[in-house]
């Protein structure tokens, strides 16, 4: 059956959607009642009214991590033990992948289609990587006198909290709990308020492939309410982060001011993607509309700043002003949608101010633009004749908007890419294999992607440069983030 809007309206009649909190293994209403309205951003649709937490909902589920990690019903089982359940989990997600997929889809306003063949399946192998791995790794042993045995182990924090964005939600809920439970902590998971509804499907999952009752709450509720209290708690161990770079900063203020946890801030971009003369032009085309269309724009890494060579611009604008016009804008339940809308009318409107701004500045509008302005959608959208000092090409837009500038030699490439206060990620595109090597190294980057576009596998860090935050998510170099290093030494008789 295809897997058109009508068979995935068919399928929303059959699920449920999660209204409360999870708080030690049960969903709960917060402790005033409080609700809010979840939207469907796509239709203006009242989703449901989910529960507003507070702080003393922080504090049940604090108290009930601190309990669980304690107890040492998750935080002492065995590697082998531990695997065998975010296995179990990460199955139980690919067992519902549709349901998964619609949710997000009807929750964030993206396509569905990318929801069901990009976000969830990359959660559930999220989880399946860190299971994986997390029996293969070793302690050490220090290269001490004979006399001595000093050993080097990790253990787990403790009580982590992690506060989350709205744009992939159950994605980067994997990348922090996945490796934040396979090593033995317990947490609580803080969903932007925006996207609540897979987290908490996972939770309902996660419960039910075997992990303990408290070990994985799920708050939901304000930033300013509830992650702000997560962010004061000392019970709270570890913080994990991402979201903007403002916020990423008060999270930074709230460590310092009460228990000097460790925040790890993962935060915003406004990443350049540089195209020489030499490069395969089509390909990198088709890379840079994907890089910043994808998801509506709606990513941290997305290549917002397109540098190109000014003796192919006008080659590269034509090809790539066609390409953005052939994307399909539209409902996000439709099998073919490649953009649909953005989280909310809030956002969408300013996105449409970052457009007139760009305008006012001087910039030259060559496709898109505001769009239908009744609705959360805004088209892919190119800018032309921007300059290095106009807001378009300094501040994170968030959006389908592409900045494009020009340049005439190597330097004035590098120096326009790292004239920025982020450096989360960056593209660049040149048949020139010296070139790739020098250019990439001069880059103040996180991920350079050198022929490709937000390169991305579990195995490697993904994280920021800069004001993008110095946290590191994927790959083993995360369960940094989540062990704390024990030296014990043994005089030996
Ligand atoms: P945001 O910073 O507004 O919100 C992120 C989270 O912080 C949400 O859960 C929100 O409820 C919470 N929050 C908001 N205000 C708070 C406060 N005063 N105290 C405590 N918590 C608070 O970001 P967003 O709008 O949800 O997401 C978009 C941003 O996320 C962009 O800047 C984007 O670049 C960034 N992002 C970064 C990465 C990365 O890996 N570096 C990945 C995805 C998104």
């Amino acid at each position: 059956m295809s897997k058109d809007k009508a068979y995935w309206l068919a399928k929303r009649t059959q699920i449920t959607l999660r209204t409360q909190a999870f708080i030690n293994g049960e969903f709960t209403n917060s402790s005033n009642g409080d609700t809010y309205p979840t939207i469907n951003p796509a239709s203006g649709e009242l989703l449901v009214d989910i529960a507003a937490c507070n702080e003393a909902d922080v504090n049940r589920a604090v108290a009930a991590a601190r309990r669980t990690f304690e107890s040492g019903v998750w935080s002492k089982q065995a590697p082998a033990e531990r695997k065998a359940v975010i296995k179990k989990l990460a199955q139980l997600i690919n067992e519902n992948l549709e349901e998964l997929a619609l949710l997000e889809s009807l929750n964030v306003g993206k396509p569905v289609m990318d929801a069901l063949n990009v976000d969830i399946p990359g959660s559930a192998a999220c989880f399946e990587w860190y299971a994986e791995a997390v029996d293969k790794l070793y302690g050490e042993v220090a290269p001490t006198d004979r006399n001595n045995i000093a050993m080097i182990t990790r253990e787990p924090v403790g009580v982590v909290a992690a506060v989350i964005p709205w744009n992939f939600p159950l994605d980067i809920a994997a990348w922090k709990l996945a490796p934040a439970l396979i090593t033995g902590n317990s947490v609580i998971l803080k969903p932007a308020e925006q996207s609540p509804l897979t987290a908490l499907r996972l939770a309902e999952l996660a419960k039910e492939a075997g992990i303990p009752d408290g070990v994985l709450n799920v708050v939901t509720g304000y930033g300013h309410i509830v992650g702000k209290a997560l962010g004061l708690h000392n019970e709270v161990d570890c913080l994990t982060f991402t979201g903007s770079t403002e916020v990423g900063k008060l999270f930074m203020g709230y460590a310092a001011q009460s228990n000097m946890k460790q925040v790890w801030p993962e935060t915003g971009g406004k990443s350049p993607n540089l195209i020489f003369a030499d490069c395969d032009l089509d390909a990198a085309v088709e890379h840079a509309a994907m890089g910043i269309f994808f998801n509506q724009g709606e990513v941290c890494s997305a290549n917002s700043r397109i540098l190109v060579e000014s003796s192919i611009k006008a080659q590269f604008l034509e090809k790539f002003i066609a390409k953005a016009q052939s994307m399909k804008v539209g409902d996000p339940l439709a099998s073919d949608t490649q953009i649909g809308a953005l989280i909310d009318s809030k956002h969408a409107a300013n996105v449409r101010r970052y457009i007139g701004q760009a305008l006012e500045e001087g910039a030259a509008l060559l496709t898109g633009g505001p769009g239908d302005e009744s609705t959360a959608t805004v088209p892919p959208t190119v800018l032309d004749n921007v300059l290095e000092t106009m807001t378009i090409a300094q501040e994170e837009v968030f959006g389908p908007v592409a900045a494009v500038m020009s340049f005439d030699s190597e330097e004035q490439a590098i120096a326009l890419a790292n004239n920025s206060v982020y450096g989360l990620a960056a593209s660049l595109w040149t048949s020139n294999l010296n070139r790739a090597h020098r250019v990439a190294a001069r880059l103040r980057a996180g991920t350079v992607s050198v022929n490709t576009m937000d390169a991305l596998d579990f195995s490697t860090p993904f994280g920021g440069y800069k004001q993008s935050g110095f946290g590191r998510d994927l790959s083993l170099h995360a369960l940094d983030k989540f062990t704390q290093l024990k030296t014990t030494w043994i005089k030996l008789g």
